[in-house]
């Protein structure tokens, strides 16, 4: 196994301590550095079975093979009064999480099972496939005495408030009250909801760049079974092949120019980062941004605009790097992307001088329009 896909983790990062209005939470202890692996943990319970399927009887067979001190901790887990008819049920289900790179599992984890939700989080989960554990990483840089909080429902990034809360109340019976939810004054939350619909209708938009093919999700969306048990050198190799580069744009964007094409990403991580949209997904998209100014470099006719596929270069390492290890060799492909801007900058910038020297004039020509909207406080 590659040391890089090993996970280290601190075990003094948290405590769990009482959260007003949320039971229980898990609290940094000291500062924690964005990129961090927090906590990794092996499922204390899997149910090879969809959610509909598990009965009472199931999950008493699963905590009959746990011992004293991990029942108790199952027990002392809150029971949402979801619509489950039983008291383990609505345990088992109110705490357990049914990850899209396992199919048909259902994993309970008695740490993480503490950690609480917020649609602006500063953590993220992931499967390590190397592992066999589920990961929290720090995506921004956490204070101490602050919650440590992941996204549950990673798809409601793109939905309005509404669409959220009601997601929220049907799996958990909790309405979220993070910052996004309920902080600040309503017309910031009114802002907030605006710039998800926008970061929506740009991500379709720009569909035919997939922004999930990478990872342990994509062996999965290649049939590639994952009930065999891999050698790691097994998943080294599929992971290793798993990058590909982004599609064909789709029809109606083809007359798209690579210019307008840039705007458009730029303006999605402009959006996205200011709404604490980090991690895999921002890096990704300023990926995007650059793949495109790599293969088009006759699009970037500024220095402006080379500062702009810089910054967005160093955006995508920042924070793919606080995706590992779920982005594992996909990192590799991201290096690999930053030496082909660094060579297509060079030819840019030896463009941009000799057309510098031979203009007599101090026409600077058409420069990126650079859409950025307001900071959120
Ligand atoms: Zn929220």
């Amino acid at each position: 196994m590659d040391e890089s896909t090993k996970p280290q983790h601190d075990a003094g990062y948290y405590e769990v301590r009482p959260s007003p209005a949320k039971g229980l939470g898990a609290f940094a202890i000291k500062e924690i550095a964005s990129g961090s692996l927090i906590l990794a943990e092996a499922p204390t319970i899997i149910l090879v079975q969809e959610v509909l399927e598990i009965r009472d009887t199931d999950i008493e067979a699963a905590l009959l093979t746990l011992t004293e001190e991990q029942c108790a901790a199952f027990h002392a887990l809150s029971a949402p009064p979801t619509q489950y008819s039983s008291l383990l049920l609505r345990t088992f289900l109110g705490n357990s999480m049914s990850p899209a790179a396992l199919p048909g599992s259902t994993c309970l984890c008695l740490q993480i099972a503490r950690f609480n939700h917020s649609c602006r989080p500063n953590a993220e989960m992931a499967w390590n496939p190397f592992t066999t554990s589920f990961d929290l990483y720090a995506i921004r840089k956490i204070k101490a005495d602050e919650e440590i909080l992941w996204n549950y429902i990673p798809g409601s990034n793109y939905m309005p408030k509404s669409y959220r809360q009601f997601l929220q109340y049907l799996n958990w019976r909790f309405i979220c009250n993070c910052e996004t939810c309920e902080g600040m004054t309503e017309e910031w939350r009114v802002r907030q909801d605006m710039y998800r619909k926008d970061m929506y209708l740009l991500r379709n938009a720009l569909q035919g760049f997939e922004l999930s093919t990478l990872g342990r999700d994509s062996i999965v969306a290649r049939g590639i079974s994952i009930e065999h048990t891999w050698k790691p050198s097994e998943l080294e190799a599929i992971l290793t092949n798993l990058w590909q580069p982004p599609r064909e744009l789709p029809d109606h964007l083809q007359n798209m120019d690579a210019k307008r094409q840039i705007n458009a990403w730029n303006t999605l991580t402009q959006i996205m980062e200011p709404s604490y949209m980090l991690g895999k997904e921002l890096a990704l998209t300023s990926f995007y941004l650059v793949d495109i100014a790599v293969k088009q470099p006759e699009c970037i006719d500024s220095d402006f605009d080379v500062r702009l596929v810089d910054e967005c270069m160093a955006h995508a390492m920042r924070n793919i790097r606080a995706s590992r290890p779920r982005m594992g060799p996909d990192v590799q492909a991201f290096e690999a992307k930053r030496e082909e801007w660094e060579v297509a900058k060079q030819e840019i910038q030896s463009r941009l001088n000799s057309r510098a020297t031979q203009r007599t004039s101090t026409d600077q020509g058409p420069t990126l329009r650079v859409t950025k909207p307001s900071k959120v406080a």
